[in-house]
């Protein structure tokens, strides 16, 4: 059985308005014994209409979400708005606040946690408490990732295939509008715990993104997710307003790929320094180098070159020098080609 949140919340989701508080999420340490982690929430609510919940930080060292969802938060007045948009900025605080893809507190994983436990750790009740108390209330799911300290991605709005078609495709046509450079149909390495299989699972619209990565930010990759966000609220109504499409950004219109089940996803098979030869957004060929391993302890060492399995853009790559053996370095994406059932268009 599913037992209340020990999250308290200074909110009222009923109320018309705008809110700036904040979860009280339990957290007795040696420092602070009766101690509480206060994580910021914002609910912007007018009469009746969807509710959104945007959440950024899942991973602390991914900064597209946190940035945008803060500036959504001020900006976003809530006369203008038809429905109910709850916004956390940092959903792994602790880890926000560290800059680190995993939370300090715990060393947990946000995005493998779902749907949380009760009596768990931080990180658990903040995932729990989202799971029983915001997801419930919510018809529209987005959470903006990045690469991290450890990937850059070609900007890409994210979503999977899924078995109810009703479903896929109201999903893939609010990706679409979103606008990102590529929507990304991905199958994901580890679903198990994450956020978006917890959404999906219940029916919810889920929408992620992958915006950049480096543990940095890029004023493109900013545009990308401003845009995105703006575009959803006005897909699902929310706010008014005509769709800004990529190319009334001057960009290419967005490319709908995915990533096969054999080829995609390479492997580092060494440790060693990356040198990365196509960058992210590049067409690659099956068998094109798209980058080399050096070993800087034996400079006789040939480097050992990276091959793409199959053609395509290249999504993902290594986003810092130095790679470990298993780490995933490349990701190559093909267009969808023969649309399924579930690719109809609209
Ligand atoms: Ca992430």
């Amino acid at each position: 059985m599913t037992r209340k949140t020990k999250i308290g919340a200074d909110v009222d989701f009923e109320r018309d308005g705008r809110q700036v508080s904040f979860l009280r999420v339990p957290h007795s340490t040696n420092e602070s014994g009766w101690g509480t982690l206060l994580m910021p929430i914002v609910v912007i609510k007018n009469g009746q209409g969807p509710t959104m919940l945007f959440t950024g930080g899942n991973h602390g060292d991914e900064y597209e979400g946190p940035l945008t969802l803060l500036k959504l938060s001020r900006q976003l007045a809530p006369e203008s708005v038809n429905g109910r948009v709850i916004v956390l900025p940092g959903l792994n605080y602790p880890a926000l606040k560290a800059g680190t893809r995993l939370s300090p507190v715990d060393g947990k994983n946000m995005n493998r946690v779902f749907p949380g436990e009760h009596d768990g750790t931080v990180t658990a009740m903040i995932a729990h408490y989202v799971a029983t108390e915001l997801l419930p209330m919510c018809d529209v799911v987005v959470d903006l990732h990045s690469g991290g300290s450890s990937m850059i991605f070609e900007p890409s709005v994210v979503i999977h295939h899924l078995t109810d078609a009703g479903l896929m495709q109201k999903t893939l046509a609010a990706a679409r509008d979103f606008g990102a450079p590529v929507t990304l149909v991905l199958i994901e390495l580890d679903p198990g715990g994450m956020l978006d299989t917890a959404a999906e699972e219940t029916g919810k619209i889920f929408i992620s993104a992958e915006l950049g990565g480096g543990a940095f930010v890029t004023p493109r990759s900013l545009e990308v997710a401003e845009t995105g966000v703006d575009n959803l609220l006005r897909h699902f109504g929310l706010v008014e307003g005509e769709i800004v499409k990529p190319e009334h950004k001057g960009r290419a219109p967005t490319r709908i790929m995915e990533t096969p089940a054999n080829g995609a996803y390479l492997m580092s098979m060494a440790d060693g320094l990356y040198e990365a030869l196509v960058e992210v957004g590049e067409e690659a060929e099956v068998g094109a180098a798209l980058g080399r391993i050096h070993f800087p302890d034996s400079p006789d060492h040939e480097p050992v070159t990276v091959n793409a399995e199959i053609s395509g853009v290249l999504i993902t790559r290594a986003g810092r020098g130095w790679v470990k053996r298993g780490d995933t370095i490349a990701v190559v994406a093909t267009d969808v080609k023969n649309p399924s059932p579930h690719f109809s268009p609209r």
